[in-house]
């Protein structure tokens, strides 16, 4: 058997492979804490049930439009007004299987083999992977000020002539921060300018705290959505805790749109019509649901942030939206995937290493879930790394004692 070399050179998604030995621990009775991935608790709006259910229930469920429903387009584009202050057409959006096909099809209909994708560090795991897959190449730009926030010298002085895309991610996976309005600023009037694609995944944009508001890039081009190089993504797993109904889209020039959906009619032909039912359900529905899920949030980082202060030697970046920090652990080791399988193995949390997010010696902890995994996930950590901690835990119904510090 002869796997070609693309595919053999993509990576395992860390995420998803913890998100398994989480659950297989589990199944064996093992109390795991899951700080390892990005999905709140929380039930899906009771509106994208019932929508769904209606669709669902009549029995006629077939191939839709490729770009997506006419309804859930029209739900997307006042969605886009209301929250971008952008008017677009329907040919301006196309619906997909979550935000990261969404992503697969501006990268696949932008790339030509050898293109350069700039990807700001730390970064979403999928971005350097998803960028091989359409035989392009991810071009890292790391901070040099040892911050997580890009600076526009690192990335003016990572373009060349094949520079096709800049990926931003703001809020940030897996930093947790919003780059400032001056950043955005400049950004989107140097690709502007320079002909460079500008991908915003935005997949975060309503989770933030503090009444911080993280500033549409839209507000710094005068540029109709038709010549203007930035794409925005975005979708309902974060925003309402739907992250298993797989719905995402993009905002684009009709060109980009019409090109995309080309490529998507020609590989998984149109998201579910159920799952854009419940899309719908949730855009057009109560949205207090937004709020409440972000308050649940911020609530759960102010936790993070106190039970963190007491151990010792690490250094934590106040998150300001997402539900993930990125600790430096460098003081414990440098290497985070040691670290990581120490904390799985020792003390049953799941965390992802910071190399995966192209910052080693960091750890990303999701707190998405409930206060009590946070607060245990957490002092579990301390007991296993710090040696002045109490050397003694419960780890369910097992008294368990620390004799490798
Ligand atoms: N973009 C970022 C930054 C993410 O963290 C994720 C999911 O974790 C996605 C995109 C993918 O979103 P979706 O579940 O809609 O595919």
């Amino acid at each position: 058997m002869s796997i070609s070399q693309l595919a053999r050179s993509i990576a395992e998604s860390p995420t998803l492979r913890l998100n398994e030995e989480a659950r297989i621990l589990r199944e064996k009775g093992e109390p795991v804490i899951h700080l390892g991935i990005g999905e709140p608790k929380n039930k899906a709006p009771i509106t994208a049930i019932l929508s769904s259910a209606a669709k669902l229930s009549t029995g006629d469920i077939k191939y839709t439009p490729t770009d997506g429903t006419p309804s859930l387009k029209k739900a997307i584009i006042k969605y886009t007004e209301e929250n971008y202050g952008k008017l677009v057409a329907p040919e301006n959006v196309i619906v997909s299987d979550g935000a990261k096909q969404s992503l697969f099809n501006i990268l696949f209909t932008l790339c030509n083999p050898q293109d350069e994708v700039i990807i700001l560090a730390p970064y979403w795991v999928s971005y350097p992977e998803i960028v091989k897959m359409v035989y392009g190449i991810p071009v890292i730009v790391t901070p040099e000020d040892g911050s997580f926030h890009p600076r526009m010298e690192d990335i003016q002085r990572a373009v060349s002539s094949y520079t096709k895309a800049i990926i931003v991610n703001s809020p940030n996976n897996p930093s947790g921060i919003i780059y400032s309005e001056e950043f955005i600023r400049q950004i989107v009037e140097f690709c502007e300018q320079k002909g460079i694609y500008l991908i915003l995944d935005d997949i975060y944009h309503k989770l933030v705290f503090d009444g911080k508001i993280p500033v549409p890039a839209y507000k710094f081009t005068n540029k109709d959505v038709e010549s203007t190089k930035l794409i925005v993504v975005n979708g309902v797993a974060k925003l309402y805790g739907m992250t298993g109904f797989r719905v995402g889209w993009v905002i684009a020039s009709r060109k980009l749109v019409e090109i995309m959906t080309n490529v998507q009619a020609q590989t998984t032909t149109c998201v579910s019509p159920v799952m854009q039912a419940a899309a719908e359900g949730a855009l057009t529905g109560v949205q207090s649901i937004v709020e409440s899920l972000r308050l649940t949030i911020q609530n759960n980082r102010d936790v993070v942030m106190q039970e963190m202060k007491t151990f010792n030697s690490i250094r934590i970046t106040k998150p300001e939206g997402t539900f993930y920090c990125f600790p430096d652990f460098r003081a414990y080791s440098n290497n985070s995937v040691e670290l990581s399988n120490i904390l799985l193995k020792k003390a049953l949390v799941v965390t992802v290493p910071g190399k995966e997010f192209g910052m080693e010696g960091f750890l990303r902890l999701s707190y998405s879930g409930s206060v009590k995994d946070v607060t245990e996930g957490i002092a579990r950590m301390k007991w296993a790394l710090d040696p002045t901690s109490p050397n003694e835990i419960y780890i369910g119904d097992r008294k368990m004692l620390r004799d490798w510090l």
